[in-house]
């Protein structure tokens, strides 16, 4: 792909971990930015991200956001409020403001009061990742094909959108716009709601164990298959948990209502109706992309 390039003279990313680091090398291996700086708070993530390049300047001090013209963060959910209060005294009027959080409504909620320039704000999603976090795990590639969902709000300014449309764009991002509140609730179903359903699912399998012995070590692929996105980072996933909280009961609730009716089905024998709630889940299943 050709990226006009670069896209911005200073980017400054705010948060050194899977997704701020794999934007930095993104940036720096597609000639994104002239100049990319991360900011974090860790030391140990910040020698990581020292060690690995991930930016031309590794900082502790949220002044290292001065001079960018767009500022990037990719911090939890939880942390995006403390983290545009530590940037927002470095900003100009010029600086264009976006972050990566998994959830709109409430990152909206909390950043746009700390930031001296709201309608500067693009709130974003890129829908990457993987289970692996912290800058080790950054990967220059991570956005290649990726889904990147903005969720401009009508005081926007449609040239800041543009920008960080840009961005991801040339990280390789397949770029699309939402409402927040809309991106919540889609999220909630397609990915906060299985998120907690493997950690419930592993949970589940602690308490038979201590109960009735061992079993997970007697388990095979399915297993592995369906628990694997339980291995992701706890202090992410209870952030969105919380932060997305109405939407993800409202799954929750309908996820509950469906296990009860198989249980029920189970319970009464009921073959008929097993088989076709069985078989209309696998067909739905085999119509997704793998
Ligand atoms: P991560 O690998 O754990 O990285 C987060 C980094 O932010 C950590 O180095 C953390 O340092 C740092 N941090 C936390 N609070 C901070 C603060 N107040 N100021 C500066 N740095 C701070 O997490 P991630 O997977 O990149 O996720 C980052 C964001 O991307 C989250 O909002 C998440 O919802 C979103 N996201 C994640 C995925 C995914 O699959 N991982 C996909 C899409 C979007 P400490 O160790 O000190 O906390």
């Amino acid at each position: 792909m050709t990226v006009p390039a670069p896209l911005v003279r200073r980017l400054a990313v705010v948060g050194a971990g899977l997704i701020g680091g794999s934007l930095c090398l993104a940036a720096r291996s597609r000639g994104l930015a002239q100049r990319v700086a991360v900011i974090e708070r860790d030391a140990a993530a910040l020698a990581e991200a020292s060690r690995r390049g991930l930016a031309h300047e590794a900082s502790a001090d949220p002044g290292a956001a001065r001079g960018a013209d767009l500022v990037v963060l990719a911090v939890p959910v939880g942390a995006m409020g403390e983290a545009a209060a530590a940037v927002a005294p470095h900003l100009a009027e010029g600086t264009v403001v976006t972050d990566v959080g998994s959830v709109k409504g409430a990152v909206l909620a909390a950043v746009v009061p700390a930031l001296p320039f709201p309608a500067r704000f693009v709130p974003g999603h890129p829908i990457a990742g993987r289970e692996r976090s912290g800058a080790a795990a950054a990967d220059a590639d991570l956005f290649e094909g990726a889904l990147v969902v903005l969720t401009p709000e009508p005081r926007t300014d449609p040239a800041c959108a543009t920008a960080v449309r840009a961005l991801w764009a040339g990280a390789g991002g397949r770029v699309l716009t939402m409402d927040a509140a809309e991106h919540d609730r889609v999220f909630a179903a397609v990915s906060h709601l299985p998120h907690v359903v493997a950690y419930a699912l592993v949970g589940a399998l602690l308490d038979l164990e201590a109960d009735q012995g061992p079993l997970v070590r007697f388990s095979a692929g399915g297993l592995r298959d369906f628990t694997r996105i339980a291995q992701s980072d706890p202090i992410m996933w209870r952030d969105i948990c919380l932060a997305n909280r109405e939407p993800l009961l409202k799954s929750l609730a309908r996820f509950r209502h469906v296990l009860g009716a198989l249980e029920a089905q189970i319970a009464a024998g009921d073959a008929a109706g097993l088989l076709q709630a069985l078989a209309r889940a696998r067909e739905a299943r085999r119509g997704m992309s793998s």
